[in-house]
């Protein structure tokens, strides 16, 4: 099976028109992208499968997403084997009912029966299935308090902020500047209908991305000459119950879940 040795390899297969038909903006940012793997050569429908398939691109994004999924209930798979499903339930706020353990996921079902196989109305990345199976695992089952704080005034969160904002507050900043309406979508779509007025935000939304670990987006629109802003708070409870890395894995995972569902509904995240 052949593979690309740099950039410029991929970039000779395509035809230069920049059609944007694969949501990157031009012929070479694909081309990058394929090379480092965060893309297939075969979502450029100017690639004939011929050649797609000379590089083993056979599978569909279903495909992928499914082995993907599975890939990470292989790797918790023998961790959540020894959990006590109904011990867990109530510790996690969850429901157990012989077989499922069931948790509402940003408003939605996500059940996780005893041999491990998956349930779900919700479409998770990998990220957020890291962080619902790390918050099966491992979470302490503190109560939520509703004193809300921003990543980096969590005990850890000061020395990976500057990666938290890079992976999460300005991928979505850069989604509520070109879609003011996403959030708001957003909100519809998950949030229960809580949303807050915290901070005297513009829009702020309230999302229940895991049972106990509530999560709150504040937008502040540009303004005066001042440049437009968000953060992201978590309860001050979401530390002690998921560590810091189980916090930023949960924040990357919902950004990327957005910029998909932006990617979904039409809306270029560039
Ligand atoms: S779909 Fe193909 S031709 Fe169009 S911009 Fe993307 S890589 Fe270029």
């Amino acid at each position: 099976m052949l593979q690309f040795n740099n950039v410029m390899e991929v970039f000779k297969l395509l035809d230069k028109s920049n059609c944007r038909k694969c949501n990157e903006k031009t012929c070479l940012a694909f081309a990058a992208a394929v090379y480092k793997g965060k893309k297939q050569i075969n979502e450029c429908p100017v690639v004939s499968d011929k050649v797609a398939s000379g590089y083993g691109i056979r599978k569909n994004q279903a495909d992928l997403y499914q082995e993907e999924l599975e890939n990470t209930v292989k790797k918790f798979g023998e961790e959540l084997s020894r959990i006590d499903f109904e011990t867990a339930a109530e510790r996690i706020g969850g429901v157990f009912d012989g077989n499922k353990l069931t948790l509402k996921i940003m408003g939605k079902n996500f059940s996780l029966d005893t041999d491990g196989k998956i349930y779900t109305d919700i479409h998770v990345n990998s990220w957020v299935l890291v962080s619902v199976f790390r918050y099966i695992i491992n979470c302490k089952g503190a109560s939520v308090e509703g004193d809300w704080v921003p990543f980096r005034e969590l005990a850890g969160g000061r020395a990976r902020y500057r990666l938290f904002a890079q992976q999460c507050e300005k991928p979505m900043k850069r989604l509520a500047d070109k879609h003011p309406d996403l959030l708001a979508d957003m909100a519809d779509l998950f949030s229960d209908g809580k949303v807050s007025d915290q901070y005297q935000s513009d829009i702020a939304v309230i999302l229940s991305p895991l049972p106990l670990v509530p999560m709150l987006i504040c937008y502040w629109k540009a303004e005066d000459g001042m440049a437009s802003s968000l953060n992201l708070f978590f309860d001050v409870t979401a530390e002690g119950n998921i560590g810091i890395e189980g916090v930023y894995i949960l924040g990357a995972g919902i950004t990327q879940m957005f910029e998909k569902l932006a990617l979904q509904h039409g809306r270029s995240t560039g």
